[in-house]
């Protein structure tokens, strides 16, 4: 029969990687842990509505990247293109907000967007992200802002940068826009047609067009940062001292508009430059409108959202290697029927005892099984024959040094014993 292969832009994490996956994954719960965010665990589908509000009608994850379908009864559902917008929607319906506030809740999911694939831009991806409730003050911002942070040191990445904005609140973006649509309407013919279709609808959004054309005549659009009221201003500074205060470093650009609409005040990138085009591995921001979106009363929320593709590539580029230590402490090489029974009995109380034990499967030669052994990392080998069961005493062999020691049989689980 014909093969069948992976549909396009998915991709298998083979057991060779899924080590350093779960490594990272695992740092990232305990920083989480110390911060007090809890896992939150959402569908992986949800009525389409529920992204076309939480993440906004004009964006480009909603018209152009959707995975949208009827299902059976004819309802219209999507594969989450990303974690926010099921969050806020729990959070209402579920009433987080009578629970002590601010609420703190991390996401580990895949997300599944229908885009042109390359590398650090899959059909379908994993995002580690962030999202805290209730607290409108630049002190969450900062916070929020500083788990990446901390998390890049943590592993010893260097050069990841902070671009930080601040897009302002409702009051200051109307008069941006303003100032925005009279600046691109000079240029309306050459700009690219979906950003023809943003100048009325959101002309922000034309700052994030990725079209060389529209770059350049975006080259000198007026700048946000000289239209923000007092207060977004007010608030602005204080998330920048607050940065200072942690020691974070980062770099104002008021071209950072982020793909996804209902963001406010805050909007920030972690961006790399050794990965190539794809290279913003985080982005987030503050959206306190989100919640009335959902019918629920106002909260403020602040979240971040990391491609788990891209930071695994940004690992790889950097040279380091996250492999966690899933070794093999001892492996059993039984010869004949009886010490394969032996083996499985020595193996079974061990392995109760936590010690990560192995046995050969095969019926292997002793010299396959010490290749095999030797292959899957296996600290210690133990030959079990005949003469070993008549004698009750085996040989341990260290496999790193080539030393030997003999022990009883009945006296192994004090060889585990941490
Ligand atoms: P981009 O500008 O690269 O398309 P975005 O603004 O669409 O990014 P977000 O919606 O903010 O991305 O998602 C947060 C993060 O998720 C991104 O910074 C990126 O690291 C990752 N990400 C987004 N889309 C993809 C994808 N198709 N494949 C892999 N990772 C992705
Ligand atoms: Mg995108």
């Amino acid at each position: 029969m014909a093969q069948i292969t992976a549909p396009k832009g998915t991709q298998d994490i083979l057991p060779k990687e899924s080590g350093r996956w779960q490594k990272a994954e695992s740092i990232m719960r305990e920083l989480c842990a110390q911060y007090g965010f809890k896992e939150i665990r959402t569908p992986v589908f949800e009525h389409t509505e529920v992204f076309v509000r939480g993440v906004g009608e004009t964006t480009d994850v909603v018209t152009k990247e959707m995975y949208t379908f009827e299902d059976k009864g004819g309802r219209s559902v999507t594969l989450r293109p990303e974690g926010t917008a099921g969050i806020v929607r729990s959070f209402v319906e579920n009433g987080l907000f009578n629970e002590a506030l601010p609420t703190k809740l991390f996401y580990m999911i895949q997300c599944f967007r229908y885009e042109k694939p390359q590398k650090g831009r899959l059909r379908e991806f994993h995002q580690f992200g962030l999202e805290l409730f209730g607290a409108p003050d630049p002190i969450a911002d900062a916070t929020i802002i500083s788990l990446p942070y901390r998390l890049f040191k943590k592993v010893g990445l260097e050069g990841i940068s902070l671009e930080l904005n601040s897009i302002g609140c409702k009051e200051c973006r109307a008069k941006y826009r303003e100032a925005l649509i009279a600046y691109f309407q000079k240029d309306e013919e050459q700009l690219c047609p979906t950003c023809r279709e943003r100048l009325q609808k959101n002309p922000m959004r034309i700052l994030d067009c990725k079209s060389e054309i529209c770059r350049g005549i975006a080259k000198d659009a007026p700048l946000i940062t000289d239209y923000l009221c007092g207060d977004c201003s007010e608030h602005f500074e204080a998330v920048k001292e607050y940065l200072s205060i942690m020691k974070i470093d980062y770099r104002v650009n008021p071209r950072i508009v982020r793909g996804l609409d209902y963001y406010n005040r805050t909007v920030f990138e972690f961006v790399s430059d050794q990965i190539g085009a794809q290279g913003t591995v985080c982005g987030g921001g503050r959206y306190d409108g989100m919640t009335e979106q959902f019918g629920g009363a106002p909260q403020p929320g602040i979240g971040f959202a990391m491609g788990m593709e891209r930071f695994m590539l940004v690992l790889e580029q950097a040279g380091i290697n996250l492999e966690e230590d899933n070794g093999c402490d001892l492996f059993l090489i039984p010869l004949g029927d009886r010490a394969c029974k032996e083996a499985v009995r020595i193996a079974d109380e061990l392995l109760d005892r936590g010690v990560r034990v192995q046995y050969d499967l095969l019926r292997r030669s002793v010299k396959a099984q010490m290749k095999y052994a030797d292959k899957i990392g296996a600290a210690r080998t133990m030959v079990l024959g005949d003469s070993e069961l008549d004698e009750g005493a085996a040989t341990i062999k260290n496999m790193a040094d080539g030393s030997q020691k003999k022990v009883a049989l009945n006296e192994l689980q004090e060889e585990f014993e941490q």
